[in-house]
């Protein structure tokens, strides 16, 4: 049996002052506990930040924009009607995680603070440098076929398991955080780091900051007709995703006026780049204008173990999102989202 401190603060202020090298924020708990379980995460001291007020609130704001706090459950913001409405990629991305069981308890903070799903990540016996730095990189050589192909460095080849923060990341969404300096903004696009040689530093907060809420910005509901995420993975029904993609399109006339495209679980965050979404802009969708887009977002792609198969699998799934968000999005969302490359092109 290990001991640690459990802690549940009634206030941000008192949170962050309880936090100390060695202690952890517990939000709901499904990806800080289990670690704890498997001794893959040793916290000295557990902040519960369970009884903290008013980060359980998701507030719709006029100007097409939200802000969702920190502790709002996936499913929650998911099955939030008017959330949904507005933002139908982000309510199908958040649908496609997980089990409805660990959305019920999962929070959107913990969402994106989840480590990465690396098998040797997973098992204290592998080295890996995100656990123990300079250890080495069990996976480099070992079972890498769900691993990046975008971003990588010889120190980590893993990938951010995070479908949400695929489609927030397409819409230029603003991580809101309170540390022991004070609060700041993060812009989603830096929040998670690419691995380098420290890999172990896996998002852009600083020690004892803690992650508020997230804001998605004025006019981000104007994709809201043309707007979809796709995930494939090896199980329909509860698993990571092998690739996804987040796409959106405002459309003027028959005409292309802003284009949204990220990949999801190619790289150690979501990956967007923004010369595809350019190339779409004043032009009619079609095959062929997706296919160049996918192309374009895949520059630089490379396999980083057994794994070429994700290039080819992303290119696909790219394009099927695109010409999925340019049919419109469906009234009523797939009773299964996040469907695999073989359904109907309706669903
Ligand atoms: Fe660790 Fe990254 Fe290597 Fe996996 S890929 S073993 S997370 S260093």
């Amino acid at each position: 049996m290990r001991q640690f401190d459990y802690i549940r603060p009634t206030s941000v202020v008192d949170a962050i002052a309880a936090w100390s090298p060695g202690a952890a924020y517990l939000g709901g708990g499904t990806n800080l506990v289990d670690l704890m379980k498997i001794g893959v995460q040793q916290p000295g001291r557990l902040i519960d930040l369970g009884r903290l007020p008013g980060l359980d609130r998701i507030e719709m704001r006029p100007d097409g924009g939200a802000r969702i706090g920190a502790l709002v459950r996936n499913a929650d913001l998911a099955h939030d009607p008017d959330f949904a409405a507005a933002y139908p990629m982000v309510a199908e991305a958040l649908l496609a995680g997980a089990s409805g069981q660990l959305r019920n308890m999962a929070t959107v903070g913990g969402n994106l603070m989840q480590r990465p799903r690396c098998a040797y990540f997973q098992d204290p016996h592998s080295a890996c440098n995100r656990r123990v730095p300079g250890a080495g990189c069990a996976a480099r050589g070992g079972e890498a076929s769900g691993l990046a192909v975008l971003g990588w460095s010889d120190s980590c080849i893993a990938t951010n398991p995070s479908d949400f923060g695929v489609a927030l990341a397409a819409l230029d969404a603003v991580v809101e955080v309170e540390g022991p300096d004070g609060g700041r903004e993060i812009p989603f696009a830096a929040f998670h780091r690419l691995p380098g040689d420290t890999p172990e530093i896996e998002t852009a907060l600083a020690p004892g900051e803690l992650l508020l809420a997230l804001r998605l910005p004025a006019g981000a509901a104007a994709f809201r007709d043309h707007a979809r995420y796709l995930k494939l993975r090896e199980r329909t029904s509860f698993a990571f995703a092998l690739v996804s993609a987040a796409a959106a399109l405002r459309m003027e006339g028959d005409r292309i006026a802003a284009a949204r495209l990220v990949l999801g679980a190619v790289a150690a965050r979501p990956w967007r780049v923004s010369a595809a979404e350019m190339l779409m802009v004043g032009h009619k969708p079609g095959p062929e204008l997706f296919a160049q887009a996918a192309a374009t977002a895949l520059e630089g792609a490379r396999p980083s173990g057994d794994n070429a198969h994700k290039i080819e699998l992303s290119r696909r799934i790219a394009i099927r999102a695109l010409t999925r968000a340019a049919g419109g999005t469906p009234a009523r969302l797939p009773a299964l989202p996040a469907c695999s490359l073989g359904v109907p092109a309706d669903a």
